[in-house]
């Protein structure tokens, strides 16, 4: 059961180990992709992918997409401490206080009085559009 135990102990580092929140951002990624492209491969071993409609292939694809994405989305780290949050309504790090990202693909943190700036209908602009000349309809 070596693996076992290695994959214990990954995930218990992912989850409370001590380093930036960057890094671990990064091993999340990298442990993601991996299983994704485990699944997809136990997939195509089993004959799910060459015996079926492109459809099927196509939604199993987009189903792990989803769940891929969905669990980056969801899953942040204290830039502080390292330690990993999958509550996206907690603002702060439950064991050292530090402000946390707005959501897990970001770096940004979320602070007091950001909140008007980022709502679904007032996206903040890109860079770009600050032209003088303004957005050319
Ligand atoms: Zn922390």
């Amino acid at each position: 059961m070596p693996a076992a135990v290695a994959a214990a102990s990954w995930l218990w580092f992912l989850a409370r180990g001590r380093a930036r929140g960057s890094v671990k951002r990064i091993a999340l990624r990298l442990t993601l992709l991996a299983l994704a492209a485990a699944m997809v491969a136990v997939a195509a071993q089993r004959g799910l992918l060459s015996r079926t409609s492109v459809g099927f292939r196509v939604a199993l694809l987009l189903a792990v997409v989803t769940v891929t994405v969905g669990y980056l989305y969801l899953t942040r780290f204290c830039d502080a401490c390292g330690r990993m949050v999958r509550n996206l309504k907690v603002p702060t790090c439950p064991r050292c206080g530090a402000y946390l990202p707005r959501h897990g693909m970001t770096a940004r943190l979320r602070r007091p009085g950001d909140e008007r700036l980022w709502t679904p209908r007032d996206r903040p602009r890109p860079s770009r559009s600050r032209h003088p000349e303004g957005p050319s309809a």
